[in-house]
């Protein structure tokens, strides 16, 4: 149970032991290794387990940095946890060169557009702003391989269940799906093993 057996990129690890970390957590250590190698995965976690810093840690092992292009997305339920999140992926990625961007509603577009259009590797966002900024061909999600789906449960009881399937038809048919949630009710299982291949199930 240790950072260093998850063959991590040097870089990357460093990061992890530069901003305070020493152990991974439970679901850290659970859901690291699968989501970085390319498995769909659901868990359910609360906040405080150490979850964001698993996906985090997962969607930038698994960035290729040579790729100009946007390669992971992050979705969350609240411009707040999104900006959190985003600040969590750029302190963990401070060694690496991977780029990201947190897009939430009530920015100006405008301002994210040089940065899509470099082709940010990351990206963090509200439903509503993300799935803006697909339909004006303003993220090419061609390239993306992983879409993580925070607070899963809170998502739906905001209404962005509509949101969220029209992200899905929108992303690559072959799309890797971390499904991340305090609780697991019976729509947000509906909405995600839709679009899930053979997901593998974590509890913390
Ligand atoms: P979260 O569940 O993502 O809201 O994280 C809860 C808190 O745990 C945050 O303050 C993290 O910085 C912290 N944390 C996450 N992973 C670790 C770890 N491996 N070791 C120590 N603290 C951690």
């Amino acid at each position: 149970d240790s950072f260093d057996d998850m063959n991590l990129k040097p870089e990357l690890l460093r990061g992890v032991y530069a901003y305070g970390f020493e152990r991974p957590s439970a679901i850290q250590q659970r859901a690291i290794i699968p989501i970085a190698n390319g498995k769909d995965v659901i868990a359910q976690a609360q906040s405080g387990t150490g979850k964001t810093a698993a996906f985090a840690v997962s969607l930038l092992q698994k960035v290729d940095v040579d790729l100009q292009a946007t390669q992971a997305i992050i979705l969350a339920p609240t411009r707040e946890l999104a900006a959190q999140i985003h600040t969590v992926v750029v302190a963990l990625g401070d060694y690496t060169d991977v780029t990201s961007l947190a897009c939430v509603g009530g920015t100006s577009i405008r301002e994210d557009m040089a940065k899509l259009r470099d082709g940010v590797q990351i990206v963090v966002g509200t439903p509503g702003r993300v799935l803006d900024i697909i339909r004006r061909g303003l993220l090419n999600t061609s390239a993306v391989k992983v879409l993580c789906i925070d607070e899963a449960d809170e998502m739906l009881s905001q209404g962005f269940t509509t949101q969220i399937y029209d992200t899905f038809q929108l992303l690559p048919n072959d799309i890797q799906v971390a499904l991340f949630s305090a609780t697991m009710p019976a729509e947000v299982l509906d909405v995600t093993t839709k679009f899930m291949r053979d997901p593998i199930r974590i509890l913390v």
